[in-house]
């Protein structure tokens, strides 16, 4: 595998490559859930290309963006066996002096997460419109952990006719339920067991429509009733959404969103699950 900083380390490997490439864009500090969108790029790709950027510009001013947790000699290691190439720029080469360029989604982008973060998905989307520009990969590869993230880069990719399919793999979850995040570090070990309420909500409200309750409303309130359980939740929203354009929902017709955003003292934790 080699490892590769600047823009023209990344085109002469980039040259190199015969074949399919799939890219995996990641902040590092790397778990299953990364791994799992590496080795379905290994399936399906005859070159795999991992970056590893934790990109200030998706960070708001109150966020952890010095915090995050970093170890790459450690990520180095795990990606070693399944990747051949991986990018790790700085944020002076990918934001250089002088940067103006900015590419932003809109309707997708308002809702959930885009209300709570401001500012958050015109950062997602440049960066991602610039590791596509870079690696010029066949096929990226991102979590169904970050839904609207996966949704926003679908409608992105289709309005400015990137030529690469975008392969959304499913939510790699701890033992108990929790989603793999590089976040979960930050819970102590009382929040890390509370937090297990995230994915009971969501099953809660999920048995509820097998018993073909189509109310999202009634969804959205079993979700609130299981995370009120839990005194350590403190929800920042709930939503039962139409899955494509992540608005909310009165009745339950096509393929759907549940979704929620819970903070854990100051960690913040996401999870969904589609429904239909
Ligand atoms: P991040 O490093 O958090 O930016 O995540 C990089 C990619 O890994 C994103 O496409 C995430 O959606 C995906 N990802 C993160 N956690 C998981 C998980 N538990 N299961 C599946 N994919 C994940």
């Amino acid at each position: 595998m080699r490892s590769v900083k600047t823009l023209d380390e990344l085109h002469s490997a980039r040259l190199s490559f015969d074949g399919t490439v799939g890219l995996v864009p990641t902040m590092g500090f790397l778990h299953e859930g990364h791994l799992s969108l590496i080795r379905r790029a290994r399936e399906e790709c005859d070159h795999v290309v991992v970056s590893i950027f934790v990109n200030p510009t998706q960070f708001r001013k109150n966020e952890d963006l010095s915090k995050y947790p970093r170890d790459i000699e450690r990520d180095l290691n795990l990606i070693e066996p399944l990747a051949d190439l991986v990018w790790m720029p700085t944020a002076e080469i990918m934001y250089p002096q002088g940067y103006q360029t900015w590419v932003e989604v809109e309707a997708v982008t308002k809702p959930l997460e885009g209300s709570m973060r401001p500012g958050h998905f015109k950062g997602v989307t440049t960066v991602v419109a610039k590791l596509f520009n870079g690696v010029q990969p066949h096929k990226a590869y991102f979590g169904q952990k970050d839904a609207q993230q996966a949704a926003v880069i679908r409608q992105m990719t289709r309005d400015l006719n990137f030529p690469i399919e975008i392969v959304v793999c499913p939510i790699v979850r701890e033992a108990d339920g929790l989603a793999m995040s590089s976040r979960n570090v930050y819970l102590d070990p009382e929040q890390r067991k509370a937090a297990t309420v995230l994915f009971q909500s969501l099953n809660a409200a999920k048995e509820l429509y097998e018993n073909g309750e189509r109310d999202a409303e009634k969804l959205r309130e079993k979700m609130r009733e299981v995370l009120a359980s839990e005194p350590l939740a403190e929800v920042q929203y709930v939503s039962c959404a139409d899955y494509d354009t992540l608005e909310e929902l009165d009745v339950i017709k096509g393929k759907a969103l549940l979704s929620m955003a819970v903070f854990f003292g100051k960690t913040r934790l996401i999870d969904n699950l589609v429904l239909g």
